[in-house]
């Protein structure tokens, strides 16, 4: 097992933290209490200065989750949580499907907007719950001349209200298809940004869909002998997975960073055995858990065949380790922590939304059972 970054990737990785001068970051901190309009601008900001480092293009082209791409993930997602999400959903999924499973023209259309920043995306799968197996998609596209009358509706989307177009997957004549729906497309409501308990800068709203006229040109789809939306879940698993690792890191400094300086009782808490300890058991999940999600990127690259098993193994025990290591920054964070602002809070917070979100802990552990029973 070789997963060590080469030079480039290490260059690469400083680049992408060199991107967020002060002044950013500052207004990346504000994205908790942000409007729409604030958080669109903030993001197409921040997807330009990404789209310049290079950042927008890593995965894209070959579709595959790599060590070097979650290594570049974490450090965003140690930055700004909330933005990670955005730029994920936009790039790495929005993006992927077009650059993976788009026509040649919807390349040209789309890919060089995404890759310089300049487009917002996003994807739905409209199907009712949590398992793509036992959920059908509710969305129909129904033939009209040359494009499709599309009618459905998707309760979550990221990105929902501030995308400028959204890709709902739904049925053509019984085959699975991509509907690239453009914002203010007739038919096409956006319902207001949804309140959430965690990941509150990044804008999520339902959308519904009425008689929705897609051109034909629009459509992605029918996809033969493969299988989308397990892949695009994969991508989504992947994301989650390594913005779990940004936001531990992210917990894990401030708490450091607390324990050195705030002092109870006339020194530093470090002093104190108990915060210590708390310290050690953050560190050494957080060292478990990028070892386990780069050893899935590793396998995803490198074509393993138990690379998909591992990859839910990952998603597991990264998510869940989240929870825990927010919990415990938070602890060391005392009553400051409690009072909200500060990336343990807002970590305890955002962590139950990796582990719900994409394949949820529960149909993760179902399947790396069917998996290690070979039925997968
Ligand atoms: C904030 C947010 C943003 C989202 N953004 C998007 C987006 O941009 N695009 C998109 O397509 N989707 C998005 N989703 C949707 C998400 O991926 C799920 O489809 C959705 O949350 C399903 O929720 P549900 O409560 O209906 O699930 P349910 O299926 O009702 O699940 C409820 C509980 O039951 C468990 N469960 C369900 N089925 C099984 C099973 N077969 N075996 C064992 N346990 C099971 C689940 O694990 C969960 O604990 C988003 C969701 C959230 C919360």
């Amino acid at each position: 097992m070789d997963f060590d970054f080469s030079d480039i990737e290490k260059a690469f990785c400083e680049n992408i933290k060199g991107l967020f001068d002060p002044d950013s970051r500052s207004a990346l901190a504000k994205l908790e209490n942000a409007d729409d309009n604030q958080i669109r601008n903030v993001l197409l900001r921040s997807l330009k200065n990404l789209g310049q480092a290079g950042y927008l293009t890593l995965g894209l082209d070959n579709g595959k989750n790599n060590v070097g791409l979650v290594a570049a993930q974490e450090i965003l997602a140690a930055i700004s949580p909330s933005l990670f999400l955005s730029v994920e959903a936009s790039t790495r999924i929005f993006g992927r499907l077009i650059a993976i499973y788009g026509t040649p023209d919807q390349k040209n259309e789309f890919l060089p907007a995404l890759k310089e920043g300049q487009l917002i995306g996003t994807v739905a799968l409209s199907e009712e719950g949590m398992s793509i197996e036992n959920n059908p998609l509710n969305t129909i596209g129904v033939p009209v001349d040359d494009s499709f009358q599309v009618s459905g509706s998707k309760s979550h989307v990221v990105n929902g209200p501030i995308a400028d177009w959204i890709a709902v997957a739904g049925k053509r004549e019984e085959s699975l298809a991509f509907f690239l729906i453009k914002k203010d497309s007739e038919g096409l409501s956006v319902g207001k940004r949804l309140p959430s308990l965690g990941y509150n800068g990044t804008a999520i709203s339902t959308i519904s869909l009425e008689n929705c006229p897609v051109p034909s040109k629009c459509v992605i789809g029918p996809f033969e002998g493969k299988d989308p939306l397990k892949i695009v879940r994969l991508w989504e698993d992947q994301i989650l997975t390594a913005g779990s690792l940004g936001l531990m890191q992210r917990c894990y400094e401030i708490a450091l960073t607390y324990a050195k300086n705030h002092k109870s009782g006339g020194k530093p808490i470090i002093a104190y055995q108990e915060v210590g300890f708390k310290l050690a058991e953050i560190l050494t999940i957080l060292q478990t858990a990028q070892l386990l999600a780069y050893r899935a990127a590793w396998m995803a690259e490198s074509g393993d065949s138990e690379a998909s098993v591992v990859a839910h193994c990952a998603k597991v025990f990264c998510t869940e380790s989240t929870e825990n290591v927010a919990s415990q920054a938070l602890q060391i964070l005392g009553g400051y922590g409690y009072l909200g602002g500060n990336a343990a809070e807002e970590g305890y917070r955002d962590a139950k939304y990796l582990q719900i979100a994409g394949t949820s802990s529960e149909i993760s552990r179902m399947k790396i059972g069917d998996g290690v029973l070979g039925w997968d």
